[in-house]
């Protein structure tokens, strides 16, 4: 008789799940949402547009209308969009047609661990190729190692979670032009940065951007990103992402809050952005722990002095969730936090001024 060890391949047996542990607190900054949620106007148009919709029926086979409408946002073509059920679907289904076993990926950890998750449950192999000491991106190493290994794909999270830093356009170009493998750039907190790669697409068609709205566009709970490619690799995805992948609320709500994006979601970004600056100013004369800068809506706290278990504990008692990040490579020493509304980042400040190394 055949175990579990026989039939379930060998490189999703040894894996460690992506897990996070819920807790029930007030206040919540460890996933990096828009912590203003959704405007009650991008419910109200969406419930408007969904109400009567009838549920025994399937989504639009190709949701063309939010093609169009992301094309336009974004500033690309309609049959380079590919739409998935968050952008974790369009990292599963790009890697599923370029990964088979022992394939090579270029990576930068510490990253977002999906990308060595599925590229793992695939067979492949994760080239890892460390950050700077400040934890910016080493391109030159990470150039010389996708062609030493003749890398199918590197992947840049820019700004990185849960590092915050950015990758510069000149790095940027050069990969694009040395490399004749794909470069895929995860925008999923470019709205906080204002940095943007699109523009790149029409000269380089090996390269694909990632964006989500998840974070900037505080839809978390719906699942929706999205992909923007040369419209042949997107024929490509379309044969490893799921028929009906993304149900026809999330649809209507993603078209909504294009729409509404300047009057809705934009003022809530730019509140976060402005948040950031005082939180960081704020933090600068902490001595007990390090504030890293960031472009993202995180930041990375150093706390030499309190182990970050014991910090996240601490936190926790106050009301506080944050994410320990200390397992992640290089980040032993780090807790990583998100801004939140001017009254939560209030508190976290006060917390953190209130725990003593003795009493955490
Ligand atoms: N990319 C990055 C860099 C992320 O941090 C996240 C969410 N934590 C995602 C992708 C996944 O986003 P989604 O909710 O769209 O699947």
């Amino acid at each position: 008789m055949r175990t579990f060890d026989d039939l379930i391949k060998p490189s999703v047996r040894r894996l460690q799940a992506y897990t996070l542990t819920p807790h029930r607190v007030p206040i919540k900054l460890n996933q990096n949402e828009n912590p203003f949620g959704i405007p009650p106007a991008i419910v109200a148009e969406t419930l408007r547009r969904v109400a009567g919709r009838d549920w025994a029926r399937y989504p639009d086979f190709v949701p063309t209308e939010l093609q169009t409408a992301l094309a336009r946002f974004a500033g690309w073509q309609a049959d380079g969009v590919v739409v998935g059920n968050g952008s974790n679907e369009i990292i599963q289904a790009l890697l599923t047609i370029l990964v088979a076993p022992g394939t090579p990926v270029v990576l930068s950890e510490p990253t977002f661990t999906v990308y060595r998750l599925m590229v793992e449950v695939l067979g492949g192999t994760v080239v890892n190729v460390p950050p700077r000491a400040d934890f910016s991106y080493d391109i030159p190493a990470m150039l010389e190692a996708a062609h030493r290994t003749r890398a199918v794909a590197v992947i840049l999270c820019s700004p990185n979670n849960p590092t915050g830093v950015t990758v510069d356009e000149p790095a940027l170009r050069a990969f694009l032009t040395d490399f004749d493998g794909f470069v895929v750039v995860d925008e999923a907190y470019h709205e906080f940065c204002q940095q943007n790669f699109v523009p790149l697409l029409s000269d380089f068609p090996r390269l694909v951007v990632l964006r989500t709205f998840s974070k900037a566009m505080a839809m978390a709970g719906l699942r929706i990103g999205y992909g923007l490619m040369a419209p042949e690799l997107a024929t490509e995805l379309g044969k490893a992402k799921l028929p009906y992948n993304v149900n026809f609320f999330s649809l209507a709500a993603a078209q909504v809050a294009v729409e509404m994006y300047a009057d809705e979601l934009r003022p809530l970004v730019e509140r976060i952005i402005h948040e950031r600056a005082r939180v960081s100013a704020a933090m600068a004369s902490f001595d007990r722990f390090r504030l890293l800068p960031s472009q993202a809506n995180f930041h990375l706290l150093h706390t030499p002095h309190i182990p970050p278990r014991h910090l996240f504990e601490a936190l926790l008692a106050w009301g506080v969730l944050i994410r320990d990040v200390s397992r992640y490579p290089l980040l032993g020493e780090y807790v990583r936090f998100n801004i939140g509304t001017p009254e939560e980042n209030d508190a976290l400040l006060a917390a953190l001024q209130a725990i003593h190394p003795e009493a955490a």
